[in-house]
């Protein structure tokens, strides 16, 4: 007789769902986390990382009110307020995703838990360690930031420090190119930090519809960030109050603060997992099947910890299933097919199914592309310069749309329509005999010719 039917290590987006849905289904479940309860998404990833996109849009906002008849002081930010604020409202998520957890009589414990063996874990806080036992363990770990090792990287922050940052720095530099690097350098860029990228490769956002990618960096350029592509660091100095960074270029380049956003590696290390013969990648991801079940029998996994898209709806949505199989006699699995998402970078992106390299690829001559590129209703006036570019992909054999791209204002919440359509097998002649909205930008996904 264990103390638990299941326990889970790590209370973020898959632990949290997947406890609360076996313990609806009847468990007994026993949650523990080290650090606060909501995990990355809620307490330093996206919650608070839209909040702040938010923040720095404003500085757009007043001016393009300008040209709608609004004339105000110069507005200055208080960027000790917006942390605080920002502060509250994760607190209170975290306290409702406690409350809801403690609604359905998942007992959650303030701890660090490690895996003794395949049904023991030992609990770990100020206080000292005590051990639990579960019938099955679901490891739901996360990712943590992973940095290069060069010579001064111990002078970087991650964006888990740029959220609670003491005070902006006059001058930042972000590394990395991908979902990470461009929404920060967006973020900072707008809250009047001078904002450099540097990403070693060709284009930033590797994956992605090449087209939107260039449009990103062309429209992140004429906002004032200095994106530097084909460049990467290969050592910090710190310089009294500044960094030197050394660039593969050959030329130096003078910061205030220096954010490295290259990865997230699983949270795999010294929780057991190695002494008891679980199966990893060699980048520490944990192996499971289509139910999520790693080579040891009753030990599980899902989120982050076992890699594939690392975004918040993958991880619910893995917790879910895996609940659903164990405790309710539904063997379920996630289909990734289709599967959108958003970059909330300035202008900010929305995409689902293939890229037009990949769809060129895969549907060769057959592949139709029709693509629109407009400024917003709203910019007119304002007199921004920036303008928004919309494409989808069609099968032409079966006139199926096997992919759509936004780049421009609202992308997020109008591609998550598109996906539902897409993902419903929806033709070009279909979104065609769609009426549109109008007038709005989504209506230029049914007005494609
Ligand atoms: P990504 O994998 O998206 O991007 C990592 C970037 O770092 C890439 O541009 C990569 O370059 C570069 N890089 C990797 N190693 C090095 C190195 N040694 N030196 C220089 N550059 C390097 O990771 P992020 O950290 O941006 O984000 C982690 C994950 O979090 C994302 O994959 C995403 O799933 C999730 N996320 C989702 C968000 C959303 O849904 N809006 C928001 C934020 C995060 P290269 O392309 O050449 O490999």
């Amino acid at each position: 007789m264990y103390d638990y039917d299941f326990f889970v290590i790590g209370a973020g987006s898959g632990g949290v769902r997947s406890s609360r849905m076996a313990a609806t289904y009847g468990a007994k479940v026993g949650l523990c986390e080290d650090y606060r309860v909501g995990g990355t998404c809620v307490i330093r990833g996206c919650v608070p990382k839209k909040l702040y996109v938010y923040a720095s849009e404003y500085s757009s906002a007043f001016k393009d009110a300008e040209g709608f008849g609004w004339s105000a002081e110069r507005p200055k930010l208080d960027w000790q307020k917006l942390v605080s604020n920002k502060e509250d409202e994760i607190t209170r998520l975290e306290g409702l995703y406690g409350k809801n957890l403690d609604n359905h009589d998942v007992e959650i414990i303030k701890a660090r838990g490690k895996l003794l063996d395949a049904h023991t874990v030992e609990l770990t806080d100020e206080n000292g360690s005590r051990t639990v036992t579960a019938d099955k363990i679901l490891i739901a770990t996360g990712a943590w930031p992973s940095f290069p090792d060069i010579p001064g990287i111990e002078h970087a922050i991650s964006s888990n420090e740029a959220f609670d940052l003491p005070e902006l720095p006059k001058r930042i530099t972000v590394v990395g190119g991908g979902y990470i690097a461009v929404e920060f350098a967006g973020i900072f860029n707008g809250l009047g930090v001078e904002t450099s990228l540097l990403y070693r490769g060709e284009e930033i956002l590797r994956g992605f519809d090449l087209e939107v990618r260039s449009k990103l960096r062309d429209e992140m350029v004429k906002k004032g960030v200095d994106v530097r592509i084909n460049t990467n660091v290969t050592e910090i100095k710190k310089d009294g109050d500044q960094y030197i960074l050394k660039l593969t270029d050959g030329n130096e380049m003078a910061t205030d603060l220096v954010m490295y956003a290259t990865g997230r590696q699983a949270n795999t290390k010294n929780i057991g997992l190695e002494e008891l013969g679980v199966k990893m990648k060699p980048n520490g991801e944990i192996i499971v099947d289509e139910y999520y079940r790693s080579n040891v029998d009753n030990i599980f996994a899902v989120g982050d910890v076992i890699g594939g898209m690392q975004l918040t709806p993958i991880a619910i949505k893995e917790g879910a299933a895996l609940a659903a199989t164990q405790f309710n006699d539904t063997p379920t699995t996630v289909n990734y097919d289709h599967i959108p998402t958003a970059i909330f970078s300035q202008p900010p992106i929305g995409t689902v199914g293939l890229s037009e390299e990949d769809a060129r690829e895969k549907y060769g001559d057959d592949l139709k592309v029709f693509r629109s590129e407009y400024k917003s209703m709203k910019f007119t006036l304002a007199g921004r310069d920036e303008r928004s570019l919309i494409k989808m992909l069609v099968d032409g054999k079966t006139d199926k749309v096997v992919g759509a791209h936004m780049i421009g204002p609202d992308s997020a919440e109008i591609i998550q329509g598109i996906a539902v359509a897409i993902k419903c097998g929806a033709t070009k002649a279909q979104f065609d005999d769609t009426v549109a909205v109008h007038p709005s930008s989504a209506e230029e996904f049914v007005l494609m010719k």
